[in-house]
């Protein structure tokens, strides 16, 4: 994860803002707080029907500009050792501060998923992967976010702490901190990892 207001992983940014915020359908209010006006004109965005649409959007009454709201990506890695062991941070920053999870951010307008897998991995701990296969990818709509997660191989680089990683560990299939991990969609990676490569160890709350 890059930095705090854009780190939202699962969670949005908090919600003590306690202006009206207006009604965007399914929209999450943090979301639809920040969609007032129109990035082409500055004029008031209205939602409501648009013709030729079909479903309400939010579009500019001066200019017709239609301000379509979708979800961002987030791109994680699960970084595997030569060992076999899965590296994870402890979160520096907040939302999950001193939390468990994986190397991720959001992707950026000019890269490739798989740049933006690398990129995010070296940033937050220092380690130089490949990327694998895909684990999963995960919706959070109340974050407006959806996470992939690239099983990565580690073929360079060494730990390295920083602002977002305040420790990094490798830990065998057998040893994840759970209780500890940050998000859901963090568990939820890490759980559909476990499934592919390690059937033999079974997460909290599954039988063994
Ligand atoms: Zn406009």
């Amino acid at each position: 994860m890059t930095d705090g207001s854009r780190t939202s992983h699962d969670d949005g940014p908090s919600l003590d803002d306690h202006r009206a915020t207006p009604t965007l359908g399914r929209v999450p209010p943090w979301l639809a707080s920040t969609l007032n006006y129109c990035s082409r004109c500055g004029g008031e965005l209205a939602f409501g029907p648009v013709e030729g649409e079909e479903r309400e959007r939010l579009a500019c009454s001066s200019c017709g500009f239609i301000a379509y709201v979708n979800p961002r990506l987030v791109v994680t890695t699960i970084p595997v050792t030569p060992h076999g062991e899965v590296v994870l941070l402890r979160r520096g920053i907040e939302p999950g501060y001193g939390m468990w999870a994986q190397p991720g951010g959001f992707l950026e307008v000019d890269e490739t998923v798989n740049e933006g897998a690398v990129r995010e991995t070296l940033e937050e701990t220092g380690l130089l992967v490949e990327p694998g296969e895909i684990i999963g990818l995960y919706s959070r709509p109340e974050a407006a976010i959806v996470v992939v997660a690239f099983e990565a191989l580690v073929v360079g680089g060494a730990h390295r702490l920083n602002p977002e990683a305040i420790e990094i560990r490798a830990f065998r299939p057998e040893a994840i901190p759970w209780e500890g991990v940050a998000f859901m969609t963090s568990k939820w990676a890490l759980r559909d990892w476990i499934h592919r490569h390690h059937p033999e160890v079974h997460p909290p709350g599954e039988r063994g």
